[in-house]
């Protein structure tokens, strides 16, 4: 199986999907835990030149070219063999952050980003996605109170990128209602915690 967390920045995602990572394992599952953009050496490499601070002048369809070109090769060389041996994958981010970040968001359109992002992954899709849900200001926030986080590009953006990437997550839930949940990620992270391993075990 196939699972993906998604949700904006400040969302509490790679914390708790660490944690539900550990809590599968020690229930006895076979899972693999990784994250994009990166997860493997060459997606690394691109996501350090995606978030570059210094990169000013990426272009936005570059962008969308470089996470779907990450996107690739992390599938092939990481997802899709352990898909084959018969592992749980729980990955940080996949398609969904390109069509509420760089479609929506960035306003290249859902449908364009889409199509370069079927290129890169064919037909594999998540059978299941959760999505952390929180209002920008409140992620924005629980972001500038993490010491030691990693600074990048997103951290010039406004409130309004980030409540167009919500809206843009919006739009791509209604198109794909089947395989996703939402999870209240304001909440506190162990209820978030709880919650999403409950939506878990459910459609395990
Ligand atoms: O999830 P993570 O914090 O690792 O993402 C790194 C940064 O890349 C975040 O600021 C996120 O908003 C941004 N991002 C993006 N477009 C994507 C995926 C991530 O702008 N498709």
């Amino acid at each position: 199986r196939f699972i993906t967390v998604e949700g904006g920045d400040g969302a509490g995602k790679s914390t708790v999907i660490a944690r539900l990572c550990d809590e599968l394992r020690a229930r006895g599952r076979d899972v693999i835990l990784t994250r994009e953009p990166g997860g493997i050496e060459i997606a690394e490499k691109i996501r350090s030149i995606i978030l570059d601070p210094e990169h000013v002048t990426m272009d936005k369809r570059t962008e969308a070219l470089l996470y779907a070109a990450a996107r690739r090769q992390h599938l092939v060389e990481k997802v899709l063999p352990a898909l084959a041996a018969g592992k749980l994958v729980l990955c940080d981010r996949f398609i969904d952050s390109s069509l509420a970040y760089q479609g929506y968001a960035r306003g290249l359109g859902i449908d364009e980003v889409f199509a370069i992002n079927r290129f890169a992954v064919e037909d594999c899709m998540p059978d299941l996605t959760l999505f952390f849900d929180v209002r920008p200001e409140v992620g924005l926030a629980r972001i500038n109170a993490t010491k030691g986080r990693e600074v990048n590009r997103l951290d010039m953006e406004d409130l309004r990128f980030h409540e167009k990437v919500r809206e843009g997550y919006r739009l791509v839930m209604e198109r794909f209602p089947e395989r996703f949940v939402v999870i209240d990620a304001e909440q506190p992270m162990e209820r978030v915690f709880e919650e999403a391993l409950a939506a878990l075990e459910a459609r395990l």
